[in-house]
């Protein structure tokens, strides 16, 4: 049998419960064998604010999946020079499995409705099946109706809600207010030896 991997795209800025929550609920809900966190590189869709280093981003990922055995994170996108694309990530990820690998692409129900400003909306895809999460704030009714949505190649996951953002938790850390139980232990502790969203 193909190996199931899910893929956990994001900018991790920081990583928080409610990512980890969706990758679990999808693995837990589609038979999954591993999901492989990819934090981003440059991410082009979010120019308009400084995201933290690519080594920033990718440790504290590291440190908030160690301790799940399904768990792994990719570099990737980290080592990549220049923009980084979902599909050539999702390629790169099926040649590592030598193609026996069937890719599940996790996201949040915001990030899905993207996929068509995204490069090569088609091949993604193919390539991958996607795995909606709903996420507070977003109208599951509206949302179904999307094109992206309707393609045989998505699918909506029901998860208990988590209205945590990684703008809330950097807003609170400049604002000086608390963060535990929003993240991992671990990354508090990383956010504030390395002096984050300061
Ligand atoms: P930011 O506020 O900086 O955009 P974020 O919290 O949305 O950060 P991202 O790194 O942008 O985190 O998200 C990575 C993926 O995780 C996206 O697919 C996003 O939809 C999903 N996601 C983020 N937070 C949640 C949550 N609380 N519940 C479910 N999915 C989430
Ligand atoms: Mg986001």
């Amino acid at each position: 049998m193909e190996r199931r991997l899910g893929v956990m795209g994001g900018t991790f800025d920081p990583i928080h419960h409610g990512h980890l929550l969706t990758a679990e609920e999808a693995a837990v809900q589609f038979g999954l064998d591993e999901v492989v966190f990819v934090p981003t590189g440059q991410p082009w869709m979010k120019e308009e604010r400084d995201v933290s280093s690519p080594e920033h981003r990718y440790l504290m990922t590291v440190i908030a999946t160690a301790s799940n055995p399904r768990f792994s994170v990719s570099r990737l996108e980290v080592d990549r020079e220049g923009p980084t694309y979902t599909v050539d990530t999702l390629r790169e990820l099926k040649d590592q499995h030598g193609g026996n690998v069937d890719l599940f692409f996790v996201t949040g129900a915001d990030a899905v409705l993207e996929i068509f400003q995204w490069k090569d909306p088609d091949e993604i895809l193919e390539l991958a099946h996607f795995i909606a999460a709903t996420r507070p704030g977003y109208d599951l009714a509206r949302f179904e109706a999307e094109e992206p949505t309707r393609h045989s190649n998505v699918s909506v996951m029901n998860i208990p809600a988590l209205a945590i953002s990684s703008t809330d938790i950097r807003e609170r850390v400049r604002e000086g207010r608390p963060i535990r139980y929003l993240v991992p232990e671990g990354v508090e502790s990383y956010i504030e030896k390395a002096g984050l969203y300061r």
